[in-house]
């Protein structure tokens, strides 16, 4: 395919779609890969009007913008292909996939990650029980599925984001009938589900709690890419450096969207323009660069969900291998100064989410022990793979390889 620009835009959500649909020109062929069933990304499941959209999204809902944006992707040349998982991102701009066609590898001379960000999760007394999720779960269940998560809900979690979804669990028919700003000190319990909540003894019974915590950038596959990282102290955690074309330190690698750092949806689509123009050298880079100028919103510093040193020690951080805040402490009182340590002695981060649920509260307790600051603290590695993938598939695309 001599002449053509293969580029390869992973996840769909509205800066992924902004950067297929704009990198889609003569002379490129581009695939979009998702995992989830639709494209369109977290604004999936909103209900809320888009702030400060680009002409095109004026006055549309977040669940709108993501249909606008496949009927677009309908109309255009790109190669959309969803249910499918990037796993691994290796040397020489190579992506290991797992979709409905089985495993298989790709080599395209441009990336644009666009994987959004992960929730913030805090551990506190009950949260492994059923019942107990996250925000975009709860809206899931709402937007998504027309369930309601619950009809006695607690929420934990400060600011708009919160309030937000406070009032969808009431417009959908729950009682919101206990809300809590952050989980220190709360403690949830239940009979194999959460049946109560409560804070220093005062028990409320409820059917679900949802933490509304806020959300992490994603940029897993560009840390497996090694591109470099700096600390945000608007995200709270590494984000990946980028020249103001949205590339990072790798040649030919950009993150657009939450996944660079959390941002609006118009500035998450606003960044897909410039890396989708920047990718195809198109002369239309300008004006999206002025575009993305406009959406840019000043962010204030992170604020922390929870206290580090108020966790109980029995409480598991990490459910998945099931360690408990003491052993962690235990890791960090015997040496451990950074997350890879606390990894290696633990195993806390081990499991499928790779340490996405649990970097955010060890780099926590690490500071409260050591006193090591967040932006001294070297960023846990990444590695592959980034979805689970079993090693069924792997032999195969082994073998399609050889
Ligand atoms: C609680 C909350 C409230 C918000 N409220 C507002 C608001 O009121 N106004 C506003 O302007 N903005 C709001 N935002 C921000 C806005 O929703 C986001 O900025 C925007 O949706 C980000 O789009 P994105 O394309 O970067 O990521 P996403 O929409 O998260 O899309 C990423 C996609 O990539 C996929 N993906 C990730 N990794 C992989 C992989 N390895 N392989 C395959 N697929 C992958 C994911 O499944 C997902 O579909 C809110 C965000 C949150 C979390």
């Amino acid at each position: 395919m001599s002449g053509t620009t293969q580029i390869v835009v992973v996840g769909g959500g509205l800066s992924g779609i902004m950067a297929a649909i704009t990198a889609s020109r003569p002379g490129a062929e581009v695939i979009l890969i998702d995992e989830q069933e639709q494209m369109g990304g977290w604004q999936r499941t909103s209900i809320q009007k888009i702030d400060n959209p680009p002409d095109v999204l004026e006055g549309y809902r977040g669940y709108d913008s993501t249909s606008y944006g496949r009927r677009v992707l309908e109309q255009s040349s790109i190669d959309c292909r969803n249910r499918s998982v990037v796993w691994g991102l290796f040397e020489d701009r190579t992506i290991a996939v797992h979709g409905p066609e089985g495993a298989y590898q790709l080599r395209p001379d441009k990336i644009i990650l666009a994987t959004g960000s992960t929730e913030i999760v805090w551990p506190f007394a009950g949260w492994t029980l059923p019942g107990v999720m996250t925000a975009r779960a709860a809206r899931a269940f709402m937007h998504l599925h027309y369930v309601l998560p619950g009809r006695r809900v607690a929420v934990i979690g400060r600011g708009a984001d919160a309030d937000q979804l406070q009032a969808d669990l009431e417009a959908a028919g729950a009682s919101v009938v206990s809300r809590f700003q952050t989980p220190d000190g709360v403690e949830a319990g239940g009979d194999g589900a959460v049946e109560w909540i409560s804070v220093e003894g005062e028990r409320e019974a409820v059917d679900a709690v949802v933490l509304a915590l806020g959300s992490l950038p994603d940029p897993e596959l560009a840390r497996h890419a090694m591109a470099d990282l700096e600390y945000s102290a608007a995200n709270g955690c590494h984000v990946p450096i980028r020249n103001a074309h949205m590339q990072t330190s790798v040649e030919g690698v950009y993150v657009v969207g939450d996944a660079g750092g959390c941002v609006t949806a118009a500035e998450a689509a606003a960044q897909g323009y410039v890396a989708g123009f920047a990718a195809t050298d198109s002369d239309e880079l300008a004006t999206a660069m002025s575009a993305l100028a406009d959406a840019v919103q000043a962010r204030g510093p992170h604020i922390d969900v929870g206290d580090a040193a108020r966790i109980p020690d029995e409480v598991q951080v990490d459910r998945e291998e099931q360690v408990i805040a003491a052993c962690i402490r235990d890791a960090i009182q015997s040496g451990a100064v950074s997350v890879n340590d606390v990894k290696r002695k633990t195993r806390a981060g081990m499991g499928a989410s790779q340490g996405r649920d649990t970097e955010y509260v060890i780099a926590r307790m690490i500071r409260v022990q050591t006193g090591i600051t967040l932006d001294q603290l070297v960023p846990m590695t990444a590695r592959p793979p980034a979805r689970l993938v079993a090693l069924a598939d792997l032999a195969q695309m082994a073998a399609a390889v050889d």
